[in-house]
C-alpha cells in the first residue's frame, strides 16, 4: 500500500513511512563515541542501540514506521525580568497531545492490522534520521530535521504499524547550500561540523538536562536564557516564511512570562509543581530551574538576589552561586 496516496493530512501535520528494518546509524555511533552527549548516559545503553539499528524488533510484528511532523511555530515574547523559555515550553508539554494526534490520524486511516506502538521522544529511535530517510526533510547543519513547508519547528513521532506502507518517495535534497548562519550564531560553539551538537556545550541541554551546576564557560553566554535556547531555529532563513501554528494546544501560551527570575531563585518544589503542572519545564526539576534563573540574574546584574538565595538554600543554587559569584 502507498501511503500517502488519497489521505487528506491537516496543514499542521506532515508524515511518511518506510519499512522498519536496519538502519545505518553511523553519526550515532560518531557522536557517541566523542561523548557528546554529556550526562545523558541512557542514549548509549547496549538495548537502546541495538533497537535504534534494527527499527524490526521496536515492536512484535513491526512492518513499517511511519514518521509524523507536527508543526509548532509561534511567536512568544519574553518580557524583562521573566526570563526567556525556548517557543516550545510556552504551551503544554507537547507529550501530552501529539500522541492523540497520531492515535487519531492512525484510527482514522485505518493504518493498521492489529495495532501499533507510537513513540514520541521516547523510544530508541533517532527521529531526525527517519525523518531524513523517509524524505520529510534534510538534517540542517544546526542538527534540526528541516522540512522545506514547516521549516524547523516541528515536533516528531513515529508510529511502528505491523502493515506494509511505502510512501511515493521523492528525496529531500540538502538546502542548507553555503548557509552559515546557525553556526556563527550559536553563543557556545556547540554545532559540529558534521551537523550534530555537543551537548556538553550546548544552553538547552544544560538549562533541561544538566543535573549539577552549569560551567561558566557556558553560563556567562547565556543572557537571560532560563529554559533551552531556539537560536539555531530563530537565525534559521528556512523558519523565516514558514507559518505558525494552529494546533490549539501550541496556540494557548500558559507558561511564558509565569514567574519572574526574582521568584524563581527562591522557588520551592511545591510552588514548581503547582506553577508549571502541565508544562516541559517540569524536565529541567525545581533546583535545575532555580539555578538557571540564577544564572540569569547574574547576567542581568543583579548579584544581590543570587546571594540572597545562596544564603537561604544548600541545594543546586548555592553551588551555581559560587560558581557565578567566584572571582575571577
Ligand atoms: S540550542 Fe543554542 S546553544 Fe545549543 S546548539 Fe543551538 S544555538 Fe547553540
Ligand atoms: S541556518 Fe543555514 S546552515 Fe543552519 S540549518 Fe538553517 S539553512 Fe542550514
Amino acid at each position: 500500500m502507498i501511503l500517502d496516496q488519497d489521505i487528506s493530512v491537516p496543514p499542521d501535520l506532515k508524515f511518511s513511512s518506510l519499512r522498519a528494518g536496519i538502519q545505518s546509524t553511523e553519526n550515532y555511533s560518531r557522536w557517541l563515541g566523542n561523548r557528546y552527549q554529556g550526562s545523558m548516559s541512557y542514549l548509549s545503553k547496549e538495548e537502546r542501540v541495538i533497537k535504534i539499528n534494527d527499527t524490526s524488533l521496536l515492536a512484535e510484528g513491526s512492518k513499517s514506521m511511519i514518521v509524523f511532523l507536527l508543526n509548532y511555530k509561534k511567536h512568544t515574547i519574553s518580557r524583562e525580568g521573566y526570563g526567556k523559555i525556548a517557543s516550545y515550553a510556552s504551551f503544554k508539554d507537547y507529550h501530552k497531545f501529539f500522541p492523540d494526534i497520531i492515535d487519531e490520524f492512525m484510527i482514522k486511516n485505518e493504518l493498521f492490522l492489529n495495532g501499533y506502538k507510537s513513540y514520541v521522544d521516547t523510544g530508541p529511535i533517532l527521529e531526525r534520521g527517519q525523518a531524513r530517510i523517509s524524505s520529510l526533510g534534510w538534517v540542517g547543519k544546526n542538527s534540526m530535521l528541516i522540512n522545506q513547508q514547516l521549516g524547523s519547528y516541528t515536533f516528531i513521532g513515529v508510529s511502528i504499524s505491523d502493515l506494509s506502507l511505502d510512501s511515493s518517495f521523492v528525496p529531500s535534497p540538502d538546502l542548507c547550500g553555503t548557509c552559515t548562519r546557525c553556526i556563527d550564531s550559536c553563543p557556545t560553539s556547540a554545532i559540529n561540523k558534521d551537523r550534530t551538537i555537543d551537548s556538553n556545550l550546548c544552553i538547552s541541554y544544560h538549562t533541561i538536562e544538566n543535573r549539577g551546576a552549569i560551567p561558566k564557560l557556558v553560563s556567562d553566554r547565556m543572557g537571560d536564557m532560563l529554559f533551552g535556547c531556539d537560536i539555531c531555529n530563530d537565525v534559521c532563513p528556512w523558519n523565516r516564511q514558514t507559518k505558525e501554528s494552529s494546533i490549539p494546544q501550541v496556540q494557548d501560551d500558559v507558561f511564558s512570562n509565569k514567574m519572574k527570575l526574582e521568584d524563581i531563585a527562591f522557588l520551592d518544589k511545591e510552588s514548581f509543581d503547582l506553577n508549571y503542572k502541565g508544562s516541559a519545564i517540569k524536565r529541567a526539576t525545581f533546583e535545575g530551574f532555580a539555578r538557571n534563573a540564577l544564572i540569569a540574574l547574574h547576567n542581568t546584574g543583579r548579584d544581590e538576589i543570587v546571594k540572597e538565595s545562596s544564603k537561604r538554600f544548600s541545594d543546586l543554587r548555592r553551588e551555581q552561586a559560587a560558581l557565578l559569584l567566584e572571582k575571577s
